[in-house]
Formats: C-alpha cells, sequence, structure tokens
C-alpha cells in the first residue's frame, strides 16, 4: 500500500490495490432466479471521475475514550453548581409554606450567591485532567509526582464509578481501516448483505424486488460502499471482516464535489464507529449522513434505471362452471322473429326459433383451464435506495449544511 498523504487530523490515506472483480460479483446474481440472467460486467457502468476511491486508516476509540473520561470529569467538577441549585430550591419551598421569612430567605440567597462566586476548591474541582498522551501511558503527573491515573483520581475523591470505568477502558490505539470502493464485489456485496438483513427483519423467504436492486446498484454511476474493516488485507475477501458499511453517493452541489453517506448498515457500535470515521474525512469533502437530514431538496442527476425484460409464467387454473343468460341474439330479446312467405307475399311473425320466445337464451357454461402462458415486461431497476429518493434520472435527496 502506498500512503498518500496524512490529513490534519492524523487520517491517512492509501493506496489500495482493489481489482474490480466481475466474478464474484456474478458469483452473487446467479443465487437469485431474477439476476442470474443479468451479466454483472455487461451491466457495470463505470463510475465518474473521482477524487475519493482510497482506504482511510485512522484510530479508533482511542480519542473517543479519552474525550469520554474527560467529560465525566468535568461532570464531577460540577457538582457544586448542582448542590447550591438543590439548596435554592429547598429555601424556595421553605419560603413558600413561611418557615422562612422573607429576610432569611435574602441572606439564603445572598449566601448561595457568595458561595457560587468563590467556587469549590475540593480536590476534584481542582484536579487537572490527564492530557491525551498521560492518558494512553497510563500515568499523569499529580501534586508535582508521577502516579498512575487510577491512583490519582483515587486521591481526588472521584466515585467508585468514574474510576472503574477509567480502569475498563481500552486505552490502546485500535486501528480501522475506512475503504470507498465502487468495485462490483463490494457493491453487489454489500447490497447482498443488505437484502439478507431485510429478509431476516421483515420474515420474508424471498424478496423478488430486492434482489433486482443489485442489478441497479451495479449500473448506477454514482453510487459508492464505504466499508470499515481493521486490515488492508481485508480487501481480498471481506467476509467476516466487515464491521459496518455506508451506501455512498458522488454528488455535484453548486459546483462542489462530495462524497455522501446516504445510509449506514451494521450493529449500532459499528455503525457510530462508521460515522465517527467518516466526520474525520469532512475536510476532504466524505461527508457523513448529518448532512442528508435537514429541509434544503436537492435534484440531482443520476444516469437512469436498469432496464430489464423480466420473463415470468403466469399459471392459469380455473375450473368454471356456470348458467349465464343473455337477450336473444336472432330476436333482439322480442321473442318473434318476422319471417317472410314467398307465397302470401307478405311478412309473418313467428315465435323465434332460437329462444323459444322466451327472449333470453340460459346455457350451462363448463370448462376447466390449466394452462402455462409466458409473459413478459420491460421493467426498470433502480438501486435500495435508503436515505433519498431515485426516481431514475435524478435524484432527490435532503441536504444540510452543503449549500
Ligand atoms: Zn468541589
Ligand atoms: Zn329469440
Amino acid at each position: 500500500m502506498e500512503l498518500i498523504k496524512t490529513l490534519d487530523n492524523g487520517v491517512s490515506m492509501y493506496h489500495n490495490n482493489i481489482k474490480q472483480d466481475f466474478r464474484k460479483a456474478q458469483e452473487i446474481l446467479n443465487m437469485f432466479d431474477e439476476t442470474k440472467i443479468i451479466d454483472a460486467q455487461m451491466i457495470y457502468n463505470n463510475r465518474i471521475n473521482n477524487e475519493y476511491e482510497y482506504s482511510y486508516q485512522y484510530d479508533y476509540s482511542r480519542m473517543n475514550n479519552y474525550y469520554n473520561l474527560i467529560d465525566m470529569i468535568n461532570e464531577c467538577k460540577q457538582h457544586l453548581k448542582r448542590e447550591l441549585f438543590e439548596e435554592s430550591k429547598h429555601s424556595y419551598a421553605l419560603y413558600q409554606v413561611k418557615d422562612i421569612s422573607s429576610e432569611e430567605r435574602q441572606e439564603q440567597i445572598r449566601d448561595i450567591e457568595r458561595r457560587r462566586k468563590e467556587g469549590c476548591k475540593c480536590a476534584v474541582c481542582a484536579f487537572n485532567s490527564p492530557s491525551l498522551e498521560e492518558w494512553e501511558s497510563g500515568y499523569m503527573k499529580y501534586k508535582g509526582k508521577r502516579v498512575t491515573i487510577e491512583k490519582a483520581l483515587k486521591k481526588a475523591g472521584f466515585k467508585k464509578e468514574l474510576i472503574n470505568h477509567y480502569m475498563k477502558q481500552e486505552k490502546e490505539r485500535k486501528e480501522m481501516f475506512l475503504t470507498i470502493s465502487s468495485s462490483p464485489q463490494f457493491i453487489v456485496g454489500c447490497n447482498y448483505n443488505l437484502i439478507e438483513d431485510i429478509k431476516r427483519s421483515e420474515y420474508l423467504l424471498d424478496n423478488k424486488e430486492c434482489s433486482l436492486e443489485l442489478a441497479g446498484c451495479l449500473h448506477d454511476d454514482r453510487l459508492y460502499i464505504a466499508m470499515l474493516h481493521e486490515s488492508l488485507e481485508d480487501l481480498d475477501n471481506m467476509d467476516g471482516a466487515l464491521y459496518g458499511y455506508a451506501m455512498m453517493r458522488h454528488i455535484t452541489l453548486n459546483g462542489n464535489d462530495y462524497m455522501i453517506a446516504v445510509s449506514y448498515h451494521g450493529s449500532n457500535t459499528t455503525v457510530s464507529m462508521l460515522d465517527d470515521c467518516i466526520k474525520q474525512l469532512e475536510s476532504i469533502n466524505v461527508m457523513s449522513n448529518e448532512h442528508v437530514k435537514g429541509n434544503d431538496m436537492v435534484r440531482l442527476n443520476s444516469n437512469g434505471s436498469y432496464e430489464i425484460v423480466v420473463h415470468d409464467d403466469i399459471v392459469i387454473h380455473e375450473s368454471i362452471d356456470s348458467i349465464v343468460s343473455y337477450e336473444c341474439i336472432l330476436c333482439n330479446g322480442v321473442g318473434v322473429y318476422d319471417g317472410y312467405s314467398n307465397r302470401m307475399n307478405d311478412s309473418i311473425s313467428v315465435v323465434c326459433p332460437m329462444c323459444d320466445g322466451n327472449k333470453k337464451i340460459t346455457e350451462n357454461v363448463h370448462k376447466v383451464i390449466d394452462e402455462t402462458i409466458r409473459v413478459n415486461k420491460k421493467i426498470k431497476v433502480l438501486p435500495y435506495c435508503k436515505g433519498y429518493n431515485h426516481y431514475g434520472d435524478y435524484i432527490e435527496l435532503a441536504v444540510s449544511g452543503l449549500l
């Protein structure tokens, strides 16, 4: 792998050697009746030029966990504010039931205000939080001495829960990769996972519409996948290595180019990791799902839908047995037929010989139909599109913070 550059926030950007693997994509298409007739290579559209298809390496958990601890420490340092708030509530309650006089109440307010201004000088409030480097090493300076962070927290009198939380935190850097790709094996592979997830969550045995979406996503030349994984070797075989993935679209807004996450897929944890990572790429216009919300609907061109002729067999299995009655065809429901006598040289009305004067004909229709008829229809296939609307020639999505 070849390092292209390191972003200001420490994320490294690498070339990966992903090869388009149509064989793998075809294997997945072959799993469904509807898609096995489709040639993956034939319907694949090369993506339009972009500068996003790389692997991005970043540290997961380290920063998150560190800031999480700092938040907890700062929360503890708010104890005086909370106590004074409770006191002032209590004082007000006493005043309301006239347990204290107006003067006493004023005195208490002044006292609370004074203590708020002075602040707290307890060891927790005076605690200097460890730096990121100290947190990683497990040691920090406390009252001039180098001690373990655990010891420092204990000495300062932090609550047991906070110390336990700190002890359980993962401090080692966990290097993760986010790879953005349009290679057919990943486009189809991730969408296949999606179909399986939908079937599982909706208890479907089969979903024809879903499997055709595999074709739609190969066709769409602005659709990408962002995959979260641990090492670059995973790119040769993602089976079991995928943490989570995002559907990405390459969009152009007011002349600016973005790669935007339209939907996230994975467990709660992996989705939050995914989101965390994508947010670290905003400086290079890779945008998190947060930007696909809001009220600014935009309409953007896309390369249409994939058209496929779908064949199907319509099976007709019917048994007809019914009595039908209709107006007599010969006498038009009059019951009388106008004949002509040559000998009399005159027309003569006779009882209608077809309906015997009944005006109606009643018949018993009986037929057993057992037939299979081959039909075909051209249908438009779109990719799976959660988070936006796809109309074939254009898409509509809500954006925020991009206009
Ligand atoms: Zn304090
Ligand atoms: Zn008749």
